[in-house]
């Protein structure tokens, strides 16, 4: 550290927000072009440099946070960069997407505010690219193994550039036209530009991974064959199958699962459509369901719109500081969070239904009632106790003719006949069984991220990516020097 004082004489302070009524004219990421680089040297010298440093042990992917830390203090980026990179194959998609396990567990945050850990991997990361600090890293020499990474989500995208830069020939197969997963076609441009996206895809590409879209194996391709045409395959295939929510008027016209209605939002950005035709304009919209898709369907309803967004949450509201007792340090602790899209939605007001910030607590939905057309207009909700039990007297209708059902997720989709045709085993969840070695019960076939852990972070999903490759090396060669940092066995801290 630069300063060892830095933590006492410098407060806390975090990336600024473009004002809300801008931001939400545009689909523009929501922080502040350039306010970023001014204050983050101060920033990481708040870092103590723990002789025991809680937050590497928090972060899946153990991010050499303090000595990172360190060098943005003394403003050397290329061996910041350096040192990031070599735990993390996209800090632009953490540095902007992760809820920061780390900064939970930061030692200074037993008694006062956390380092900016997630502001200083995104600097690093953005710095980096704007040097010319991560150019292609070809390999020297081919091993002559091939392997085939199905889907190219965070997980298959670190396990193929893993792979190739190990040496390997790799094809990643997705069945989306377009690469990324849910970075590019779920999680909204306001959290993320599609251009870091871009951007990795195109140091991809030049290491020599090789991509083909639209092709769904198990539908367009017979997965047991390619099986045979590659020495190693993985699974990298996500958990997107949905929850539904079995209640009355569930049939009528107007509600739709979130993973619907999100990846049309990200089509007009990607200027496949003019408008959504899910869009929320003018619409009362409902989100059933408190999580990080429910906030992005209310942050794309609101830059759609909508006439009013309510988000139903069955948790009760949680406090604003962490239990100590149940949630002691360093846990990742359930605590009041107010995302950008319920700040949004709070000070434009357009939540007349909910509090402040868009959200009813502890609110179940009972029933849907739709005119004549059969269409929902209306959505009735009681008010549950800890034990989801509704309290006498609480239920009212709120006004709703968009719904959108963001209730989580079970697993992998099975649809395509992938899991069918490679003859899968799965586990008790319904997520692709493995082994403390990735493999899966059919022979040189791996599995990791979302479609094995079932619905993760994109921090555990890059973690993982490279824990699988780490495996498939090892497979393919008899050894392997590549990094594993996560098991298949390992539990996340609750995030
Ligand atoms: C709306 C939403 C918002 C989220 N926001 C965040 C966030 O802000 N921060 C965070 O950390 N996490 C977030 N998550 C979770 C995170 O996105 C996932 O944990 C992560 O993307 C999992 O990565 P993955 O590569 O395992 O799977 P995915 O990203 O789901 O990628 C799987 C890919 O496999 C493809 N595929 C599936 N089957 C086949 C097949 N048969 N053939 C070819 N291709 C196939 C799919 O089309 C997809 O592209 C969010 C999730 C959702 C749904
Ligand atoms: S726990 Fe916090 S203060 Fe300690 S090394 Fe990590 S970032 Fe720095």
């Amino acid at each position: 550290m630069a300063d060892p004082k830095g933590f006492m004489t410098t407060p806390r302070q975090e990336w600024a927000r473009r004002p809300v009524e801008e931001r939400v004219r545009d689909w523009d990421e929501v922080y502040e072009p350039g306010a970023l680089l001014p204050i983050i040297s101060k920033q990481a010298d708040r870092c103590m440099d723990c002789g025991v440093p809680f937050c590497h042990d928090a972060c899946p992917l153990g991010n050499l946070i303090p000595e990172w830390n360190d060098l943005v203090a003394r403003k050397d980026w290329r061996s910041a960069s350096d040192r990031l990179h070599a735990t993390n194959n996209f800090p632009e998609f953490t540095g902007r997407l992760c809820p920061a396990p780390c900064e939970a567990g930061c030692v200074l945050a037993i008694n006062q505010p956390a380092v900016t850990i997630k502001n200083v991997e995104c600097a690093i990361a953005d710095r980096a690219w704007e040097e010319g600090f991560v150019p292609p890293r070809v390999p020297e020499r081919l091993s002559g193994k091939t392997v085939a990474v199905i889907g190219s989500g965070p997980t298959g995208l670190a396990a193929a550039q893993q792979l190739t830069r190990a040496g390997h020939t790799v094809a990643v197969y997705e069945k989306d036209d377009r690469i990324g997963g849910l970075m590019r076609y779920g999680i909204p441009s306001f959290k993320m530009e599609k251009r870091h996206l871009e951007r990795r895809l195109g140091q991809m590409r030049a290491e020599g991974t090789r991509f083909r879209t639209s092709t769904a194996v198990g539908r367009d391709v017979d997965a047991a064959e390619l099986r045979t045409r590659y020495d190693a395959v993985v699974l990298a295939t996500g958990a997107t199958a949905w929850r539904e929510l079995q209640v009355p008027g569930r049939e009528l016209e107007g509600i739709h699962q979130a993973m619907r209605y999100l990846p049309l939002a990200n089509r007009v950005g990607e200027g496949d459509l003019e408008v959504s035709p899910l869009s929320a304009a003018g619409r009362h919209v409902v989100i059933v369901g408190g999580g990080d898709t429910g906030a992005d369907c209310l942050g794309t309803a609101v830059r759609e719109g909508a006439a009013s967004v309510t988000q139903l949450d069955i948790y009760a509201q949680p406090g604003a500081e962490r239990d100590e007792y149940a949630e002691p340090w360093p846990t990742y602790p359930k605590i009041y969070r107010l995302s950008p899209a319920h700040e949004e939605a709070g000070q434009l007001g357009t939540a007349p239904a909910a509090d402040a910030d868009a959200r009813l607590f502890a609110a179940s939905t009972l029933r849907f009632t739709g005119d004549d057309g059969g269409h929902v207009r209306a959505l009735e909700l009681v008010e549950v106790d800890e034990r989801r039990r509704p309290v006498p007297g609480t239920g009212r209708t709120i006004p709703a003719d968009l719904v959108l059902l963001a209730l989580g997720f079970s697993g992998p989709d099975r649809g395509d006949g992938l899991i069918d045709q490679l003859g899968l085993v799965l586990d008790a969840r319904g997520t692709i069984a493995r082994d403390d070695g990735f493999a899966t019960n059919v022979p040189g076939v791996f599995a990791a991220g979302d479609a094995a852990r079932g619905q993760s972070l994109i921090v555990w999903a890059i973690a993982e990516g490279r824990a699988v490759a780490a495996a498939v090396d090892r497979y393919l060669t008899g050894g392997s020097q590549l990094p594993a940092p996560v098991s298949p066995g390992d539990k996340p801290m609750r995030v």
